[in-house]
């Protein structure tokens, strides 16, 4: 027993005598500390996958989704300790968010005429096209129309470029048929902002109820930012269901855009077939947009008013009517925030200036949570040193950083950053214009923030945008945690200088 005693106190001491002679860590030592410890790609790709999850129904800004995702960062902020900021009691930034949540029920098909051998009219036959090749409309309007299709170009109505998707068509009483963007296809700054109003889903949804049409079969990924009209109904199709459209109408779909896009002239026309479209919607005028913002203090009591801003949109598209998981868009970004976070918070070393969090929420529903906080800042503008908005940053190899050439500065920060703890490829992107106009990323930048978007590319990984592929098995996990470093050292880059 006494031998064993002894064994133990000997053992003891030896610890303690380890422990006695650690050497001090140094600054960047615990830096390294808190990284290795928080930002792993075990760690984020977990939150990616609980997320992903279908109990967060798609997280739609305004429901009880995003609610739920929303308390599941705040608890997050709260267990790890983040300071709260004035004007996000608890983290939440709360503002008005009317929404419309899509319910099981809804559908769309399509009546093709099919020939018989004895008669000279066609026997109508309804098409029912798996989910997938369509999707319901986000912000439709409740309800069931079946009407004649009018194929409309690009929807746009644009007086002062001369161009008109509805010049000599009826569509009155009708179902649309629109692609989404514009037929512009320079890259000029005069050119994107001239053609830039046109390029809004809103426009689209405005412009078919001012020429009478009922309904919309729009050609693009699905999204809830249209714009709402209680009476207009619409879904979204894919190439199968427009094939199907243009088949024996003599126009050929490919030929018809390229056309369009070419001589800048409408090519619209009625296209004989008729769809039904079913949409069981719910409008919720008093729903609540909820931004989820915390804070890292600064440690130099002089500079702590300073800050760096790192934001990403917490929201997804919501059921439509199936559950879409938004794995890469945006529980990517999402993941990284957390990780920097986490890492920030528990850190034994601290910048000197301070690191506000946000999880952006309406990003999908047309980037009102970062309109919200741009209009009404909980810290001031002219203290932050920089915004690092993640946008999509969970599947590929390299990393993008756009910014605006009026701020070159800010590429220097990431060189120094990947150079010393990440060895990613990086790109470099400046922009005359603002990088891409319906980012939270652009809405930072217009309001006069130096703002990066930071995205992840390439290496043969496949993302899915807007897509019911956009799941948790498709993500990178080294990614994630490469990027969360790149962002954790560009901020201390930033923050300590
Ligand atoms: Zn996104």
């Amino acid at each position: 027993m006494k031998k064993i005693l002894l064994i133990i106190s000997i053992l003891t001491l030896n610890i303690c005598g380890t422990l006695a002679q650690q050497p001090q860590l140094t600054q960047t030592e615990k830096y390294l500390d808190a990284m290795h410890k928080y930002i792993t790609s075990e760690k984020l790709f977990g939150y990616v996958k609980h997320l992903s999850d279908s109990a967060f129904e798609g997280r739609l800004a305004g429901s009880k989704g995003m609610e739920k995702a929303a308390r599941w960062a705040q608890e997050r902020f709260k267990e790890w300790g983040l300071e709260q900021v004035v004007g996000a009691k608890n983290y939440i930034q709360d503002y008005p968010h009317p929404s419309i949540e899509v319910m099981p029920g809804s559908t769309m098909n399509i009546w093709l005429p099919v020939a018989q051998a004895k008669s000279k009219e066609p026997v109508w036959v309804a098409k029912q096209y798996p989910w997938g090749e369509w999707y319901a409309g986000g912000t439709s309007g409740n309800g069931e129309i079946t009407a004649e299709v009018v194929y409309a170009g690009f929807g746009v109505t644009a007086p002062e470029v001369g161009y008109d998707d509805y010049k000599g068509i009826d569509v009155k009483g009708k179902i649309v048929l629109i692609e989404g963007e514009t037929p512009n296809t320079s890259r000029e700054c005069a050119d994107l902002e001239k053609w830039y109003p046109y390029t809004l889903h809103q426009h689209k949804v405005e412009n078919a109820v001012k020429h009478g049409a009922v309904g919309m079969l729009y050609k693009w990924v699905p999204g809830p930012n249209n714009g709402y009209d209680p009476n207009f109904i619409y879904a979204y199709v894919t190439t199968p269901i427009v094939n199907d459209l243009f088949a024996g109408t003599g126009h050929e779909y490919e030929k018809v855009i390229e056309k369009i896009k070419k001589e800048k002239n409408p090519a619209s026309f009625n296209m004989g077939k008729r769809a039904t479209i079913k949409m069981n919607t719910v409008y919720n005028p008093n729903a609540k947009g909820l931004n989820v913002i915390g804070m890292v203090k600064g440690s130099d009591p002089k500079l702590a008013d300073e800050l760096v801003i790192v934001s990403g949109h917490l929201d997804h598209l919501g059921m439509i009517p199936h559950h879409i998981a938004g794995a890469n868009d945006n529980n990517s970004s999402t993941a990284v925030l957390m990780g920097v976070a986490e890492a920030f918070a528990k850190s034994e070393a601290k910048p000197k200036r301070s690191i506000l969090f946000i999880n952006i929420d309406g990003e999908e529903a047309g980037l009102t949570g970062s309109d919200y906080y741009t209009k009404n800042p909980l810290v001031p503008q002219n203290k932050v040193h920089a915004v690092i908005n993640l946008e999509q940053v969970g599947v590929g190899e390299y990393i993008r950083i756009g910014y605006r050439e009026g701020n070159p500065e800010l590429q220097d920060y990431f060189n120094a950053a990947n150079t010393k703890y990440v060895h990613r490829l990086l790109r470099m992107w400046a922009n005359a214009h603002i990088t891409r106009p319906r980012t939270d990323g652009a809405v930072f930048m217009k309001a006069g923030y130096p703002c990066v978007d930071i995205g992840a590319f390439g290496g043969g990984w496949r993302s899915y945008y807007h897509d019911p592929r956009d799941d948790w098995n498709t993500i990178n996990p080294e990614i994630l945690q490469d990027v969360a470093k790149l962002v954790y050292w560009t901020t201390i880059e930033i923050a300590d200088k």
